[in-house]
């Protein structure tokens, strides 16, 4: 009775494999037994929380069960497989770590061939991350600590990826956490700040709108720009409450400046994660009505990213924020996919040039060909079209005689804060010449 009870404790419910304490188990009579090299491997599911959203719990447990039956059939009889949690797996591989590397990418292959859950074919694809004994460490846990740090690398890196444990890893891992824990602090203690870029229409060569871009206040005051802080946000999960953070400072902002300027829009940026999010229209009006403010003084930034994840996710969600009368401006475009074919398929108000051809458009004859380009065709779909990183005033004359019709960069106004963005509006528009008649 005992062995047949612990038999049932050290065994996952769902998968029938073992579970996380037969696996600790078995790694330290592995270990004490001194029986040759071990790898672990951390298997862990790409985007398993999307399907579960879209598809269903039932469907993603369905789809759990699955991938370990197919594993479990590939299983060597000295491997051993198990659900450590969630959607992570652990396969014990008794092999040195190159043999054991190339073992767990067979076992990352295998998931990848479609499953078919309740008569439809689901996709899915696994990261991985590799330690090894005696190589690395020599006790269970700390080999354990090590593959979740490489899986924690494989993870950054793209999807599929397996990583091998590398000692520089710790170090980097620990920037990581510092910088996460920096952020936990900052969002309790608000101290998320938004800073404004002028949009200037060119036109009239008068500010209608900004860009806000979020930062970081540190303790000292001094401000930390996104980069350092945004994909932490989004691989620790902070995303979501940073993201309303970002929405409550920019309805504020709008308040402030709609008092003094009845026509001034926000854009706000969006992670692709944030559009995911099927409460995200929802928050978005209440946002808006609690600020008393009418929808389409915001518009929403969004990379072609979020839109080819899951293309049908993206156009369901767009169409709902549009119902909701909000603008969508597709960000740095030309760089990456820059599919043509999204301007179509996708309700897109404004698209926004990638600042790597606007900045090269006078000395490269190319990117200037490219950008001509852009602005024609996006002016024949009736779409706005917004010039991004503009430094020099010769490019911003250029832009103007392509019929471009908005700019924004550093040499129209670096971003501010909202008390100095009233100034700005105040004495730069006195200073700007008055529009040439056309
Ligand atoms: P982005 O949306 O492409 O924002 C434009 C970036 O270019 C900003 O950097 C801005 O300061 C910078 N920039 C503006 N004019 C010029 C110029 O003339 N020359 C040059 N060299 N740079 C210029 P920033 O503020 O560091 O933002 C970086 C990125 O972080 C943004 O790129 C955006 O992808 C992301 N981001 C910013 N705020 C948010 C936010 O609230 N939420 C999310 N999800 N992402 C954000
Ligand atoms: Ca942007
Ligand atoms: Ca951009």
């Amino acid at each position: 009775d005992a062995r047949r009870l612990q038999q049932q404790s050290e065994r996952d419910e769902l998968t029938g494999l073992p579970n996380r304490s037969q696996a600790q188990r078995r790694i330290g009579e592995y270990l004490e037994g001194r029986r040759g090299p071990l790898a672990l491997a951390f298997l862990d599911l790409d985007g398993f929380k999307r399907i579960n959203d879209s598809l269903g719990h039932a469907t993603g447990d369905a789809l759990l069960k699955a991938i370990a039956q197919r594993l479990a059939h590939l299983l060597r009889s000295d491997e051993l497989l198990a659900r450590f949690g969630g959607d992570e797996f652990l396969v014990l591989l008794p092999y040195p770590p190159a043999l054991a590397e190339r073992r767990a990418g067979e076992l990352l292959a295998a998931i990848t061939a479609p499953f078919e859950i309740d008569l439809r074919e689901v996709h899915v694809a696994a990261s991985a991350g590799v330690s090894a004994f005696p190589l690395d460490a020599s006790s269970e846990r700390e080999l354990l600590r090590l593959a979740d740090i490489a899986l924690y690398r494989a993870k950054s890196s793209g999807r599929g990826s397996i990583v091998r444990y590398r000692p520089e890893m710790g170090e980097a891992a620990n920037v990581e956490l510092e910088v996460e824990l920096a952020l936990r602090l900052a969002l309790e203690q608000s101290r998320i700040a938004l800073v404004l870029q002028p949009r200037l229409s060119l036109d009239d060569l008068h500010c209608h709108g900004a860009e806000a871009l979020v930062r970081l206040r540190g303790v000292d005051g001094g401000l930390q720009l996104p980069d350092t802080f945004i994909g932490v946000a989004e691989r620790c999960g902070l995303m979501p409450k940073l993201g309303e953070q970002v929405l409550t400072l920019a309805c504020a902002a709008l308040r402030q400046l709609r008092d003094v300027r009845p026509d001034f829009s926000v854009s706000i940026n969006l992670s692709p994660l944030e559009l995911r999010d099927a409460s995200l229209p929802a928050r978005l009006e209440a946002a808006l009505r609690t600020s008393n403010l009418p929808p389409d003084c915001l518009e929403l930034e969004l990379t072609e990213s979020a839109l080819i994840e899951d293309p049908r996710l993206a156009a369901l969600r767009l169409a709902e924020l549009k119902a909701c009368g909000l603008r969508i401006a597709l960000d740095d475009f030309g760089v990456g996919f820059s599919g043509l074919s999204h301007l179509l398929e996708f309700p897109i108000d404004v698209l926004k040039i990638d600042r790597s051809f606007v900045s090269r458009m006078l000395s490269d004859t190319t990117a200037n060909a490219l950008v001509e380009g852009l602005v024609t065709l996006t002016r024949r779909l009736g779409l706005r079209v917004v010039a991004e990183g503009v430094e020099d005033e010769a490019c911003l004359a250029r832009l103007r005689s392509l019929g471009c019709e908005e700019a924004q960069g550093y040499s129209i106004a670096r971003p501010m804060e909202a008390e100095a963005l009233l100034a700005w509006l105040r004495t730069a528009e006195d200073a700007r010449p008055a529009p040439r008649p056309d």
